[in-house]
């Protein structure tokens, strides 16, 4: 079952984006166990993706074949203690506060973190990451901060089924994305797409992929009580 639906998605995603970038699958690996996990890696998928620091924990040496580990979920300052030196990406930089305190803690440690900066790029409320407005003030400030590399942007899109509106944030975030090249030439990643949108995504120029859902099926949390 994940094995087909890997397949199934490596058949679909195209070689390269419009702008001829190859594209980085990411799985979201959120609620998944490590069975699972590691049914989709024996069928091909290299990267992986938490968003909670416990799952990240409890899951990492259970995890075979040596997939990239990204952190894409809201992170919390007390616990980047946790992920450092055993996170290739941290996709899901939203604040400056977090940047900082990540530079610190990666210099302390004597590593180098690699970011991404992200933008809520639906202006949400319930979202975090830095506004079409803030993003290049924000790679300016955090670009002065020691063992950081900034590899690029990574996009929160709101949910919603119009497309017309989608295309014209994920259209929008790779012009910043391009423009903030021209001064940030490090730039590899614009991380924008999840299950429902990623093709869309990848049309305007998307380069990396997360997707939970169409690889994992629908996601189960535990309830609240089985969750302390
Ligand atoms: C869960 C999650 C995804 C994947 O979502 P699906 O709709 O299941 O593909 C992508 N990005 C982030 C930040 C997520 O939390």
């Amino acid at each position: 079952m994940i094995e087909d639906n890997v397949k199934k998605l490596f058949s679909q995603i195209p070689a390269r984006n419009p702008f001829g970038e190859q594209i980085t699958l990411v799985a979201a690996v959120k609620t998944q166990t490590p069975e699972a996990i590691n049914a989709a890696i024996s069928a091909g998928v290299k990267t992986i993706g938490d968003n909670h620091v416990q799952e990240f924990r409890d899951k990492y040496d259970l995890i075979c074949g040596s997939p990239a580990r990204h952190f894409i979920g809201h992170l919390q300052t007390n616990k980047i203690k946790y992920l450092l030196g055993k996170c290739d990406l941290y996709e899901s930089v939203d604040r400056l506060a977090l940047a900082e305190e990540l530079s610190q803690k990666s210099l302390q440690r004597g590593v180098n973190s690699h970011i991404l900066l992200q933008v809520n790029a639906g202006n949400e409320e319930t979202k975090g990451g830095f506004s079409f407005e803030e993003i290049e003030d924000a790679y300016e400030k955090v670009s002065h901060m020691p063992a950081l590399t900034i590899d690029g942007l990574m996009a929160m899109l709101p949910f919603s089924d119009d497309e017309k509106l989608l295309r014209a944030l994920a259209t929008h975030m790779r012009e910043i994305y391009d423009k903030m090249r021209t001064y940030a030439p490090q730039f590899k990643y614009l991380s924008m797409g999840m299950s429902g949108d990623w093709r869309l995504c990848v049309d305007c120029g998307s380069n990396m992929i997360r997707v939970g859902t169409s690889i994992f099926g629908p996601r189960v949390y535990p309830s609240p009580s089985q969750n302390s």
